[in-house]
């Protein structure tokens, strides 16, 4: 069964990837099907941007669709960078400048006041049966200076509650057990699976 995977980001196909596998389910990501259609993400929510991305892609390409918006929320910052999290800073930011910026605009707040949650919103578009949708989070903190090599995004500077670790120092296996990706994947995995037999 292929499943498509609304992404061109290659961090999050891997992990995506990684968990579908185990599952025998192929995942296609978007890098493979050149002509699909460019989504536009400007809905203010990650549910919006998501159900979007899921339905406009099923449509154009006949497959089952997984989308998922994701992005940081930080408390200081009254939940920025959010839904702009991939361009916080500028259109063709890459994820050390996205960093740089996060540090510094962060730079007057103590430990304490750095609380942050990472979100996931994931919808499963399946031609002809509607959609099906999962949110998923993670809680932490943002460090002042970036840790770890592994991961994507603000990984670096994402302190996981609970632990004493960033995202970007856990094995991928680690990660997978329990980011917010994950976290919405796995509450939308039955919905998934039932396309095997469907
Ligand atoms: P999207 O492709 O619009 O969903 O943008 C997601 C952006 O949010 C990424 O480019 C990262 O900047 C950030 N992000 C989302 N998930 C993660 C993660 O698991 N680790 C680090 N950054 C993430």
């Amino acid at each position: 069964m292929r499943l498509l995977v609304a992404t061109r980001n290659a961090g999050k196909l891997r992990e995506i990837r990684d968990l579908l596998g185990a599952e025998g389910i192929e995942a296609v990501g978007l890098a493979e099907l050149p002509d699909a259609p460019e989504v536009e993400e400007d809905a203010d929510t990650f549910l919006g941007n998501a159900r979007r991305k899921a339905h406009t892609l099923a449509e154009a390409t006949g497959l089952p669709v997984l989308a998922d918006d994701s992005g940081l929320a930080v408390e200081a910052l009254g939940g920025k960078p959010g839904v702009w999290s991939a361009r916080y800073a500028g259109p063709d930011a890459t994820d050390e400048d996205n960093n740089r910026k996060l540090l510094s605009e962060l730079s007057a707040i103590a430990p304490e006041g750095r609380g942050a949650a990472f979100v996931c919103a994931m919808v499963l578009a399946v031609p002809g049966n509607g959609e099906f949708t999962a949110e998923g989070r993670v809680l932490g903190r943002i460090l002042q200076a970036p840790r770890g090599t592994r991961g994507f995004g603000y990984d670096p500077l994402f302190l996981v509650e609970g632990t004493d670790w960033t995202l970007a120092e856990m094995e991928l296996a680690e990660k997978n057990a329990l980011s917010h990706r994950a976290r919405a994947l796995r509450a939308l995995l039955p919905r998934v699976l039932a396309l095997r037999g469907a």
